[in-house]
């Protein structure tokens, strides 16, 4: 049994055979996954987009936010409707949210903004938050930035959060986990280059990392290149059982618990 805590099942890329991949995640057993609902970013119609697959979907279950992408786009219009949205019974978080100075779509102290007034609106709502970070080259900025924004105005909420495709270092992690943040690690810690990936994941306790696919980006070896999509999650699980002496089966398990008591869901076990 295995959890993608982490895909864009909306995304088009799926549009063509959405169905069948999700019985291909059946089939792999991973049988419970988490929509992320970014959508197309604001303007567009699309801040919904996982709460209707979690609806139509067993086992699906669902995010809304702005993705710093787009948080040049917002509006107090769209920040109206992620508050009713985030009301949905389907929805277990508030995300992906926070800072991405490696492609720099919206200026970074726009980022910087709407990331805070989002971890307010997710404190209102009682939901934890998922986290993007992703710095520019050879960098630890957006680090730096986030740590001190979620010390700042998180950390005194009681409620927690998920470092997504993490890809820090270990001192990162290090901190994160202090701050009581779960690490979620996608199928980039395949790649060869990956190393630092790997050391947190070898270093992290058991009870506080997730299994993602970020799908339909970022597949794993030895799907590199190709869509990737939450059946593949399988190879995640199995390269950090290769890393700490388990069994795929095992790192599935324990990332599936680990994933319903964070969200405080009734397990399917
Ligand atoms: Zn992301
Ligand atoms: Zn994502």
């Amino acid at each position: 049994m295995y959890t993608d805590s982490h895909c864009h099942l909306e995304n088009k890329r799926f549009d063509a055979d959405r169905a069948e991949a999700f019985a291909r995640a059946q089939a792999a057993g991973v049988t419970t996954m988490l929509a992320i609902g970014n959508g197309d970013g604001p303007g567009t119609g699309t801040l919904d987009c996982a709460i209707k697959l979690a609806h139509e979907n067993p086992g699906v279950y669902a995010t809304v936010g702005i993705h710093p992408h787009e948080a040049a786009l917002a509006t107090p219009a769209d920040f109206d409707e992620l508050r009713r949205l985030a009301r949905d019974p389907k929805v277990i978080a508030w995300g992906e949210i926070g800072l991405d100075y490696f492609y720099d779509h919206s200026p970074r102290d726009v980022q910087q903004g709407v990331f805070v007034q989002q971890m307010e609106m997710a404190r209102t709502a009682k939901l934890p938050i998922i986290i993007h970070c992703r710095p520019s080259d050879n960098s630890e900025n957006a680090w730096d930035d986030l740590l001190r924004l979620i010390r700042e105005h998180w950390a005194g909420s009681g409620l927690a959060g998920v470092l997504h495709c993490f890809t820090g270092t270990v001192d990162h992690a290090r901190v994160a986990l202090d701050l009581g943040f779960v690490l979620s690690f996608a199928g980039n810690i395949t790649y060869p280059k990956a190393q630092n990936i790997r050391d947190a994941a070898a270093m992290a306790p058991l009870d506080r990392i997730f299994i993602e696919t970020d799908s339909p980006y970022l597949a794993p070896v030895p799907h590199r290149g190709k869509r990737n999509e939450p059946a593949f999650v399988v190879e995640t699980a199995r390269q950090i059982g290769e890393l700490r002496g388990l069994s795929r089966e095992a790192i599935g398990a324990q990332t599936t618990a680990n994933f319903y008591r964070f969200f405080g869901l009734v397990t399917q076990l």
